[in-house]
């Protein structure tokens, strides 16, 4: 397997440093408010990633962070007058029931920050007993960059001429504003009622130092893979290293990796900006979390991904293609054990893993995917029950990296995917309501009520949803 490596800016092979398991740690979200699709492109990027680590045969550990206290949700605690922990729950739960959805692997861990705050402690001691950290006037203490030969290297800055011992307080700043970080900050006032008793004083962690700790605690102080989204580069991931490195004099990760922006109208889709979709606004839209995952997960993870409505149509149809074939090969294998794959079968799936394998290559292993339906398509009705059987293998096995293939199966689910049957009702459907034929489209909305949907239109086009029993 060969991976693109934001510390060395290369590709590089890669293997687990110990046996057959991977040690992989992965920023997780800021439990203030429920995540938007961009959040969710970083991990599905994530998932994808150690999907292929499995499909290659290694165990994966990994470790995913849940921050609950930072600036963020102190601010929304306090604003909302309930305490911290009151405040996450909801959002910590929205979090796990999104990443169902989507049929996102869980990870082996999810250490909230609140629960390790005397490693964080610990850590932060460590770096003051090595002389790179300092205790401010106030009681903050921060990180010393200049006492850290190495600072910058993963953001790839020369800082040799903007070390002017300034000190940033804020967790989020650039590159314009770098200097001296905090790892532990001083009660304040708007802090309410969140703080920590420390060697300090009282206070809570900076938002960098969680990382380092939390995943030094469950993965050891050098570990293979540590993942995010590029905003998360600088300087979240630069002061992880600092705090990691400075404290014990190992390298701290092997490999980094960094997913690009989704983005809409050519802007990163943040909070911030307003401009974001969460996964619940476009599930109550009549979208699956099978064709979200199908589009976040289609365009290469460096390269930005603008989102588009039309991106999801397209994922319907493409996925109506995929069950229409499976289900035909499921008639046709009628139960069938696999034989040995049909030539055409093997060299889908081995373009497939070779796709995966080249830096995560997902539209290389899209069109693998769909030159597997083409062929078997094709071949349909030549194939004996064997064939059937070894072809619905190959489709499992692209499965379990993509996570949508097997609709009913996997249950890459959310909303439940639409049937094969139901997709081609709504497809007959988008034509005559394109040919303005009014009378078609109403009959057409009758078959697929009577099959257990019910559709609605919209400028986006047509959603359908579950039609529930009443009652
Ligand atoms: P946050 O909750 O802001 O700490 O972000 C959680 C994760 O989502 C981090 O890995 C971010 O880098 C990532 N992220 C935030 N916005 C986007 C976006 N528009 N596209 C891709 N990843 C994002
Ligand atoms: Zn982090």
């Amino acid at each position: 397997m060969k991976v693109y490596n934001s510390l060395s800016r290369r590709e590089e092979p890669f293997a687990p440093e110990r046996g057959g398991e991977v040690r992989m740690y992965t920023c997780g979200p800021t439990v203030y408010n429920f995540a938007h699709i961009g959040n969710f492109r970083a991990y599905v990027f994530e998932d994808v990633l150690r999907r292929t680590l499995e499909f290659n045969g290694w165990k994966v550990k990994q470790v995913q962070n849940l921050t609950d206290v930072d600036d963020k949700t102190i601010r929304g605690a306090n604003a909302a007058g309930v305490p911290l922990q009151e405040y996450t729950k909801p959002y910590k739960e929205a979090f796990f029931a999104d990443l169902k959805t989507l049929n996102v692997e869980p990870a082996e861990v999810y250490p909230a920050a609140t629960d390790h705050i005397p490693e964080m402690i610990e850590l932060v001691r460590r770096l003051v007993d090595a002389g790179v950290a300092y205790r401010s006037d106030d009681g903050s203490v921060y990180f010393s960059v200049v006492k850290f030969p190495g600072y910058g290297k993963l953001a790839h800055i020369d800082f040799e001429n903007q070390r002017t011992g300034a000190r940033c307080a804020a967790d989020e700043y650039d590159k314009e504003n770098v200097g001296d970080f905090a790892l532990w900050k001083a009660w304040e006032e708007s802090d309410g009622p969140v703080g920590w008793d420390s060697p300090w004083g009282r206070g809570r962690p900076g938002w960098h130092i969680e990382c380092s700790a939390m995943s030094m605690k469950y993965l050891g102080e050098t570990f293979d893979l540590h993942t995010g989204g590029i905003d998360n580069l600088f300087p979240h991931h630069e002061n992880e290293i600092a705090q990691a490195e400075a404290a014990t004099g190992k390298p701290f990760v092997r490999t980094w990796m960094h997913c690009a922006h989704l983005r809409v109208n050519g802007e990163k889709m943040s909070k911030s900006a307003g401009n974001f979709f969460t996964l619940r606004d476009l599930l109550e839209k009549g979208w699956t979390g099978r064709e979200i995952r199908y589009v976040l997960a289609g365009a290469h993870y460096r390269q930005g991904l603008n989102f588009a409505f039309s991106a999801l149509e397209d994922a319907r149809k493409s996925l109506a293609r995929v069950d229409t074939c499976v289900a035909a090969l499921e008639a046709r294998a009628a139960g069938a054990a696999p034989g040995a794959a049909p030539e055409f079968a093997a060299s889908a799936l081995e373009a497939f893993s070779a796709a995966v394998n080249d830096d995560l290559n997902t539209p290389r292993a899209y069109a693998a995917l769909f030159n597997l339906v083409r062929s078997a398509n094709a071949a349909m009705e030549t194939l004996r029950p064997q064939d059937a059987a070894a072809a619905l293998a190959a489709f499992a096995r692209m499965d379990s990296v993509l996570g949508f293939v097997q609709s009913g199966k996997s249950a890459a689910g959310g909303g439940e995917a639409v049937p094969p049957g139901v997709a081609a009702l709504l497809e007959e459907r988008a034509r005559a309501r394109a040919e303005k034929n009014w009378a078609e489209s109403d009959r057409l909305r009758d078959a697929i009520a009577a099959a257990g949907w019910a559709v609605k239109d919209s400028k986006t086009g047509q959603a359908v949803s579950k039609i529930r029993p009443q009652g």
